[in-house]
């Protein structure tokens, strides 16, 4: 993606801290700065407990960054997100709090949060705009994400509001690639399908599980077209309105498992297993504003499932 309007915000010789470089979007950021004339700084969660403020706070103290890319967060699919609410709750709002406050209290000059889709009104409109935050009660399954989430969202607003801080924040679609997480059981839809179509690919079996119906619809958008439109954004982005990233590919989960046993190879029969929960109707973004901004994925979905297969067998499987 060319990238030549005169930014609001300059990256070069930058010291820039990628919250959470070792998880998905993070390494996907960590490829993407390497272009850039900037200074990375990055803690690996051994080095530093992002939940325990005195840690952030004397690390950013003794860091210094200038642009902060806010990607850390306890993340998981559907069944992680439902069995183990109290991690995603309590991890994601002290990660944001003591990020968030310590960009303040260390003059932190940008910082970008990475909210999710999750955010959004299990009802609200499809494709959903931004102004529908707020406007209806959440998804069980992914409610306490979403609420922490919406926490961050209104911290960069209130931090903006109260002391000028140029804090934004943008929900990114349900991502994919390379350095996933490929847990059967913890993963999101993606990751665990990959993982269900090779081994039922390479042990012969006649059928591989998907979980639900197959009728919820999701808008996937590959994990390096993800951290593209993060740099953008930090870019040409400054504003309190927290905005949708896209666009993705929209199909339905039964589109997205024959997508992916084509791609994996495995040409067996697909059982849908009516157990497990369909979590959200449909999940998809109306992405409009930050097309006027000018930015576009270039990775289509059949692609960057190869390239996340591939990267699932040399380092997984
Ligand atoms: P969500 O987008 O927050 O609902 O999270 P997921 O990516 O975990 O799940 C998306 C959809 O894919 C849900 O409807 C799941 O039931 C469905 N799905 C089908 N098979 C699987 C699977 O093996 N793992 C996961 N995580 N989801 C699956």
């Amino acid at each position: 993606m060319t990238d030549s309007n005169k930014p609001l915000y300059s990256l070069a010789g930058k010291r820039v801290w990628i919250s959470g470089h070792g998880g998905m979007v993070g390494s996907a950021l960590m490829r993407r700065l390497q272009s850039e004339d900037c200074k990375i700084l990055k803690a690996t969660s051994k080095e530093l407990d992002l939940r325990r403020q005195a840690e952030v706070e004397a690390w950013m103290e003794a860091e210094k960054p200038e642009a902060v890319f806010l990607a850390a967060a306890t993340v998981g699919g559907i069944m992680a997100n439902d069995t183990r609410p109290a991690e995603f709750i309590y991890d994601n709002l002290a990660i944001e709090a003591n990020v968030i406050h310590g960009a303040w209290r260390s003059g932190v000059e940008k910082l970008l949060f990475l909210s999710a889709a999750c955010v959004y009104p299990r009802e609200a409109p499809q494709p959903a705009p931004e102004d529908c935050l707020l406007t209806g009660p959440l998804e069980p399954t992914n409610e306490m994400s979403a609420i922490a989430k919406i926490a961050g969202i209104k911290m960069c607003q209130a931090y903006r509001r109260q002391y000028g801080c140029d804090f934004i924040s943008a929900q990114p679609l349900n991502m994919y690639g390379p350095g996933d997480n490929f847990d059967p059981e913890d993963s999101h839809v993606v990751g665990a399908l990959l993982v269900k179509a090779h081994a039922a690919k390479s042990e012969g079996r006649p059928a591989m599980t998907v979980w639900g119906s197959g009728k919820p619809v999701r808008e996937f958008l590959y994990v390096d077209d993800t951290a593209d439109a993060l740099v953008f954004l930090m870019r040409h982005y400054s504003d309190d309105r927290p905005l949708n990233i896209g666009p993705g590919t929209v199909l339905s989960i039964r589109e997205l498992a024959e997508t992916v046993a084509k791609v994996v190879g495995f040409e067996g029969e697909l059982v849908f297993d009516a157990a497990k929960p369909d979590g959200m109707p449909s999940k998809t973004l109306d992405a409009a504003r930050f097309a006027a901004l000018g930015w576009k994925p270039t990775t289509s979905l059949e692609d960057g499932l190869a390239r996340a297969y591939q990267w699932y067998l040399e380092n997984v499987a």
